[in-house]
């Protein structure tokens, strides 16, 4: 048995979003205690500011500390996402949706798409996105709460957010300050370390004061200032098969009605988002630096903005993969300083929430042992590995043959947890789902069908049903999913009866 470490003090390095998403919840989970939480960062250093696009775990969190949908969007300038429109990514001028929701219906045990595939074989001419509320909204670009019967057709979506990342940070720091969290305006310096065991022991800052710590949580950003400044964790490199290492991000005026999902175009070397809120567009470039320089990344970038830009572009350069370990002694990594994934799936806020999840699972008791850091550290990584490798595939399955970006992702060789999986797809139509995955096997399913993979046969048990029955039941299920779209509310009029922020 390893020995056990008391903590009566809580550092978060950091007042990003991770920081204080942290402190929001670390200060609820320890509100019983007389646990210490400070929060030091620095104002003179700022933060990343970007990451504006969220997935429907997020509005899970806030609920949590007791914050409400409307109260949130309000406050944060914020749209709806059903979704994301990956446009040319399949081939150019193609577009297919990867929406917050289920195709069809599962019957006897047996998923929708497996009858769908059935149907086609009689030849049917429908589309899987036809039997998808979430898309229908989002092409028509309505959007109203899902029904909580769910026998309701409206009750088979979810949804999330595009939100003003430093209006949400704000939010949670106010949290926080409210519930017993102290805060330090100030520069880490220098870190100490314990001599005997590795341990941090204290933060040196620029306005003299040292900070002491039982446990130190990591939310310095890119850099990993105390994961890997001072414990030197080593980061593990993904960038064999995720090439974008560049990206250029720049906000414009909105032009008409805000997208109710966000948008993600492929270009030569990389994608460009573009993210609405109620108050402006965030627009952004992601693109492989050794496949094109950076003048002819922001031609492109700005080429495709249709309002009026507000500031010169802002230059990111990240690796993708992960820490090591994010759990490494004393110190846990939450947010950029745990690794980066790229924006595509707007994971890395996601990833900030179950690393918290996870920290408060970890302390049902104020001390913490060697087998908490091991199971922290197995379950992070797989976590990351499953979004990874759904990423990968948005790159893998292009047909694109306009660049040697796309043909080079095309054919590189991908990591053996994918591949199983799109093998399972190809043979079977089987969605293979492990644990601790984020994305949903529809979430797979809209990815597959978007780029046109289509499996070698379907479950043979769908051979029982009547062909008549299936295309009676089929055809009844586009038609209740068409006549409930066409009867919601516009976007742009649900924000104003529900949500418009004050400001805009
Ligand atoms: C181009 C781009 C697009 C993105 N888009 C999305 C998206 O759409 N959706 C999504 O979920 N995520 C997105 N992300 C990721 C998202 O931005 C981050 O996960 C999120 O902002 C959290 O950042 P952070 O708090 O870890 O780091 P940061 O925002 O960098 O915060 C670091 C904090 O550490 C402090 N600090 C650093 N050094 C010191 C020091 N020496 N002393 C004191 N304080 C210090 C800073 O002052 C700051 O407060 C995107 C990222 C990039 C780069």
């Amino acid at each position: 048995m390893s020995e056990n470490h008391q903590i009566k003090s809580i550092v978060i390095a950091g007042g990003g979003t991770a920081g204080w998403m942290a402190a929001a919840k670390l200060s609820q989970h320890f509100a019983k205690t007389d646990i210490t939480i400070t929060v030091v960062e620095s104002s003179a250093i700022g933060t990343v500011g970007v990451g504006e696009a969220t997935i429907p775990t997020l509005r899970r969190f806030y609920q949590s500390l007791g914050m409400s949908d409307m109260d949130v969007m309000r406050k944060t300038s914020a749209t709806v996402k059903l979704g994301i429109e990956f446009k040319d990514w399949y081939k150019q001028d193609s577009s297919f949706i990867h929406p917050f929701g289920l195709f069809g219906h599962e019957a006897n045990g047996i998923r929708f798409h497996h009858y769908w595939l059935k149907l086609q074989a009689l030849g049917d001419k429908s589309l899987l996105e036809e039997y998808s509320l979430g898309i229908a909204m989002a092409r028509a670009n309505k959007f109203t709460f899902p029904a909580e019967n769910p026998s309701s057709p409206l009750s088979v979506f979810d949804w999330a957010l595009h939100f003003d990342a430093s209006k949400f940070a704000e939010l949670m720091r106010d949290y926080a300050l409210a519930h017993r969290v102290r805060h330090v305006d100030a520069k880490i310096e220098s870190i100490q370390l314990n001599s005997a065991n590795g341990f941090i022991q204290s933060l040196a800052l620029d306005n003299q004061q040292t900070l002491t710590g039982d446990l130190f949580i990591d939310c310095t950003g890119f850099n990993g200032l105390l994961i890997n400044g001072a414990l030197k964790t080593g980061f593990i490199d993904w960038s064999q098969w995720l090439l974008c290492d560049r990206a250029l991000a720049v906000q414009s005026e909105l032009v008409g009605e805000p997208a109710v999902r966000t948008v993600s175009m492929a270009h030569p070397a990389g994608w460009q988002w573009k993210i609405p809120l109620q108050h402006r567009q965030g627009n952004g470039h992601v693109y492989a630096s050794q496949f094109m320089d950076e003048s002819e990344a922001e031609t492109i970038l700005l080429q495709h903005i249709d309002g009026k830009v507000l500031h010169t572009p802002r230059k990111f350069s990240f690796t993708a993969g992960r820490r090591a370990q994010a759990w490494n002694k004393n110190c846990i990594a939450i947010g950029l300083a745990a690794g980066f994934l790229e924006p595509l799936e707007s994971t890395s806020i996601a990833l900030i929430e179950t690393g918290i999840e996870k920290i408060c699972g970890s302390f049902p008791v104020p001390y913490f042992n060697q087998q908490n850091c091991d199971y922290f550290n197995e379950v992070t990584a797989t976590e990351w590995e499953r979004i990874r490798d759904f990423i990968i595939l948005h790159y893998k399955a292009n047909q694109r043959t306009d660049s040697e970006f796309w043909q080079y992702c095309r054919a590189m060789p991908v990591p053996d947890t994918l591949q199983q999986k799109m093998d399972a797809y190809q043979a079977r139509g089987e969605l293979l789902h492990f644990p601790w995955e984020i994305f949903h096997p529809d979430s797979w399913l809209a990815i597959y069908n978007g780029f046109h993979c289509y499996p070698d046969q379907y479950d043979k048990n769908v051979e029982r049903l009547n062909p008549d029955y299936l295309q009676q039941s089929l055809a009844a299920m586009r038609n209740s999913i068409a006549a409930a779209v066409a009867d919601l509310p516009g976007h742009q009029e649900f924000i104003n009866q529900h949500c418009k922020a004050e400001w805009v």
